[in-house]
């Protein structure tokens, strides 16, 4: 376990040059290529001044340019600060000054926002890939990053002392650069942001040893794959840490071939399965949802996946079969959390699983239940808080040594989600610590009623929250779309759901919405519709 990240791609071009490492819409590039791109990036890093330590963000959506620069930065020893590129000014400049990162890669097409705050940062260099040359990207999927007339208004952006072009930078580079040594157990790989879906993003500082040993654990998890032979299907984000390791790094372990896609588009999706025949395809909830409830759904051939792990919020029964049915593939529901590389938890993909449950612990690692009130360990069966330990477990937060010591206590970190586990070690999540409502002195989950909104035959999405309430503290509400065409009332659900939970777990409001706000993996942001309901109230 114990080398540099990077091991992985040198590893790869080793054993693969000729295989295809990466498709991104219809051109592809060979391990060799790739490996060979990185090392250029990681000697232009260099000659620009790149040092140990040093801080580069990266804001890209999926493209070969993402992979590239990561691996490169890694290799010039730099600590990758992933960056959301849907981020506006404000998300970035906290982020970028909170990090305080020296480089930023970025598309052309951001470089508005990334030279509007970057007087107020140390960032000294940019580099900027171009949209429409290279590799270029259609316009379909460009969107939401740019609004669809401005593709046409994107100008060429000129080499300089302090912006840098991609194709330049490929044309000049050396493809060897001076070897850092790194420590994997001490040194930084990443500052990953947390998704911000409960506060402020927290930078989690994760190292080298973390994030291998939790992309090797993730292949002996599904344990039947081919190496050199698997194409992975990529369309979680890797600016998020579950995109970066199940996807990015596990593909690049294993040599598979990576199919980008820059965003997460239900029709393109389909498209590229078909065509593509990818054999593994990590996603979440919504992904799958979004595919399911696509109207020619039937008209595509989904049956080259073998296997899919969901993450990242809770995997509702219904889905994880309708899914099966229509790929023949296996999918299984995984847990975890950024501050955990991010896997902790899954279901077997090949042996007995249990739906609802997020599986057991992976291979070295440890889960525990603590009493919320005495915090010693809960009985079989008891709801509490889970606690994890292992090799993927974070160094700390950046900067944030009060958070650090709130959440990581003898190496066990403390996830602030609530759950149990059974007699034969299956853990099941109850709900997140900071998403419990209470109303009236009542504890109410949401999940529990989310489950309950999710059964009825015409309802799409749905999340509950728990928004202020003069007499019960908090009140319940629920969020729920549609199915497409779908007729239902206000009356009509609250009766279905009388039916379905005890009355003081029944929403008192309910809101019908055409879609709901969503972070880059697709998790459902409560925290916003609480926010808006109390903007609302005052
Ligand atoms: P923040 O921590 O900043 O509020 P976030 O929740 O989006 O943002 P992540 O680290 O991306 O941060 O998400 C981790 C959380 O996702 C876990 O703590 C858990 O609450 C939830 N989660 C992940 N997988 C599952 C799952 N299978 N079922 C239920 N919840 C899950």
């Amino acid at each position: 376990d114990e080398k540099p990240l990077y091991a992985f791609l040198e590893k790869s071009a080793k054993q693969f040059p000729k295989k295809k490492a990466l498709h991104f819409m219809g051109k592809e590039m060979t391990y060799k290529e790739l490996h060979t791109q990185a090392t250029q990036m990681a000697n232009y890093l260099q000659s620009l001044g790149m040092r140990k330590g040093d801080r580069i963000a990266i804001m890209l959506p999926n493209c070969p340019q993402s992979v590239i620069s990561y691996y490169g930065a890694l290799m010039a020893g730099g600590i990758v600060v992933q960056t959301n590129p849907l981020y506006k000014e404000r998300e970035l400049q906290y982020q970028l000054i909170d990090s305080g990162a020296t480089f930023i890669v970025c598309l052309d097409i951001l470089l508005p926002r990334v030279t509007n705050v970057k007087g107020n940062t140390d960032i000294r260099h940019t580099i900027v890939a171009c949209i429409k040359d290279y590799l270029p990207f259609p316009k379909n999927l460009i969107y939401p990053y740019i609004q669809k007339r401005q593709y046409n208004m994107v100008v060429k952006v000129e080499q300089s002392e302090e912006t840098h072009v991609w194709e330049h930078i490929m044309d000049v580079a050396l493809s060897s650069f001076e070897a850092v040594e790194i420590n994997p157990i001490e040194d930084l790989a990443l500052l990953q942001y947390t998704g911000g879906t409960t506060g402020h993003p927290k930078g989690v500082m994760l190292t080298h040893y973390n994030l291998v040993s939790n992309v090797e654990m993730c292949d002996a998890w599904i344990y039947k794959t081919k190496p050199g032979e698997e194409i992975v299907l990529g369309v979680l984000p890797f600016f998020h840490v579950y995109g970066m390791t199940a996807v990015m790094n596990n593909s690049i372990l294993i040599g598979a071939k990576m199919i980008l896609l820059p965003k997460f588009d239900a029709g393109e999706v389909l498209k590229t399965i078909h065509k593509q025949k990818p054999t593994l395809f990590p996603g979440a909830p919504t992904i799958y949802v979004g595919l399911l409830n696509h109207p020619n759904l039937l008209d595509y051939d989904l049956s080259s996946i073998e296997a899919c792990i969901s993450g990242s919020a809770p995997l509702p029964t219904e889905i994880q079969e309708q899914f099966e049915k229509v790929t023949g593939g296996k999918l299984v529901e995984g847990y975890g959390l950024t501050e955990s590389s991010p896997v902790t938890h899954a279901n077997f993909v090949w042996h007995e699983r249990r739906n609802g449950s997020i599986g057991v612990p992976w291979p070295d690692t440890d889960a525990k239940i603590l009493n919320m009130e005495t915090m010693d360990e809960a009985e079989i069966g008891e709801v509490g808080e889970i606690a994890v330990k292992g090799p993927q477990i974070m160094k700390g937060y950046w900067n944030n040594q009060e958070e650090t010591d709130q959440v990581l206590k003898d190496g066990w970190l403390f996830t602030g989600d609530l759950g149990y586990q059974t007699e034969d070690g299956y853990f099941y999540i109850v709900d997140r610590k900071k998403d419990m409502i209470i109303a009236g002195g009542y504890n109410i989950y949401p999940r529990e009623v989310e489950e309950v909104l999710y059964e009825h035959e015409g309802i799409q999405e749905a999340v509950v929250a728990g928004i202020p309430d003069l007499y019960r503290g908090e009140t319940v509400k629920a969020y729920v779309v549609l199915k497409d065409g779908y007729k239902l009332t206000e009356a009509e659900l609250n009766t279905y759901c009388r039916k379905h939970l005890a009355a003081y777990k029944v929403p008192k409001r309910y809101e019908f919405r055409d879609e709901l706000p969503k972070t880059a993996v697709g998790k459902i942001l409560r925290r916003q519709l609480v926010e808006e309901e109390e903007v609302a109230e005052k």
